[in-house]
């Protein structure tokens, strides 16, 4: 159907950082399947380990136990602060997951039971993206993803991003008459909405606000999970720990997985609360162990350090060298925009004219420009990328 306005590009081969079209012609791939290709193209140890998988067993029911969906809930847990995982297939279906479970919050930790007629609320962000599902949908706050789609899903209320007190007024306003609010629901670093990290002053206190009024604290890491943040985790990079985050993208490296993970004390859930046919099937979990594991022997984490810190090196620079274009740059790790001045040409006029420069970028709203490579991307690759967006920035004034 006609979801998506597509470019006239028909990509056919992939290896590391590179993609090739059927025409032959070769791109440096920034977008990295929108912060899914962790490893890159055709990684060998990820090939390798999935077709090892596909050898021995690829998919069984969740009625039985899937002992590399252990294996990946385990690997999660050690290495974050939460204690179980349920598995899914996407980003807006581990959020659909969190919003079913800060209902179940609701419920059982503060009395909302909704029979007042008033349905227990979810907070969210302005400018934020969650997914495309009904749910996860309306948790997004922009208002342009809703439009067509009323009547929106009950319970929800945005609060702008960052924003200490409009968010303090919001919860006081929801809560006059007692308990209301179920959950909060945030991305650490907010993506699609334009490449907004979160400030750990307006975090910290969020924490002691949920804290204060045993609100469940849901970070959406979607995108920023995985090692992309330079941290495993987004929320390392805010001294703050959610109740519950949610993650998909990068985890399976280009297989498709989500997962929603819980702190104990939100472990709500109980046989027949929730399911998902394919969630955390073999295969799918031997690619998140096979990115977990290879994040670690590879030691990308520190890599993604040393290229971010390139990167926004490299962005600095070229936002000195065309003021007149470019108000600036902002982000984590390898989840980086560009941000252009409002007379300058737009972000999808810029992704065009970088792809005529083999140049794979996203935007991220109308004036970022966001960069999302695989975690493995080199120096020089990051060099030659800026080069070539210098190029496509020239050709559009
Ligand atoms: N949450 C965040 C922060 C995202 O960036 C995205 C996708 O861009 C989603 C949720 C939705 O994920 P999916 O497209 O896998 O449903």
């Amino acid at each position: 159907m006609d979801t998506y306005a597509r470019f006239p590009v028909e990509l056919a081969r992939g290896k590391g950082v590179w993609l090739w079209d059927t025409a032959g012609r070769r791109y440096l791939d920034c977008v990295a399947g929108i912060a899914v290709c962790t490893l890159g193209h055709s990684d060998r140890r990820l090939r390798e380990a999935l077709c090892r998988q596909l050898g021995t067993l690829q998919h069984v029911s969740n009625l039985y136990r899937i002992p590399e969906q252990q294996q990946l809930a385990a690997a999660i847990t050690a290495r974050s602060c939460f204690d179980r995982v349920f598995f899914c297939n996407s980003g807006a279906e581990a959020n659909e997951a969190a919003i079913k479970l800060a209902r179940k919050h609701g419920q059982l930790v503060r009395g909302i039971d909704g029979r007042d007629g008033r349905p227990p609320l979810i907070l969210t962000a302005e400018a934020s993206f969650h997914g495309r599902t009904l749910a996860a949908v309306t948790a997004t706050g922009q208002p342009r993803y809703h439009q067509g789609f009323e009547p929106m899903v009950q319970g929800f209320r945005y609060f702008p991003y960052n924003d200490t007190a409009a968010f303090e007024a919001l919860l006081a306003e929801c809560e006059a008459d007692g308990p209301r609010v179920a959950a909060v629901l945030v991305e650490p670093l907010q993506g699609e909405g334009g490449v907004n990290p979160g400030d750990p002053a307006f975090f910290q206190r969020l924490r002691q606000l949920c804290d204060q009024h045993r609100i469940l604290l849901i970070f959406d890491e979607v995108q920023i999970g995985v090692g992309r943040s330079g941290r495993l985790w987004g929320y390392e990079r805010l001294g703050v720990e959610p109740d519950a985050f949610t993650l998909a993208k990068g985890l399976g490296g280009g297989i498709p997985i989500g997962a929603l993970a819980v702190k104990q004390a939100a472990d709500h859930f109980r046989p027949g609360d929730h399911a998902s046919t394919f969630g955390g099937n073999p295969f799918a979990c031997r690619a998140g162990l096979t990115v977990l594991a290879e994040i670690e022997r590879r030691d990308l984490l520190a890599q993604v350090q040393r290229s971010g810190d390139l990167l926004r090196q490299q962005l600095e620079e070229l936002v000195a060298r065309h003021p007149q274009l470019l108000a600036g740059q902002r982000g984590w790790g390898l989840l980086q925009g560009l941000v252009l001045r409002p007379e300058a040409p737009s972000a999808p006029q810029v992704v065009k004219a970088a792809l005529a420069e083999g140049l794979l970028l996203v935007p991220a709203g109308a004036t970022v420009v966001r960069f999302v490579p695989p975690l493995t991307i080199k120096p020089k690759h990051l060099r030659e990328a800026v080069q070539r967006l210098e190029r496509a920035l020239l050709s559009l004034v």
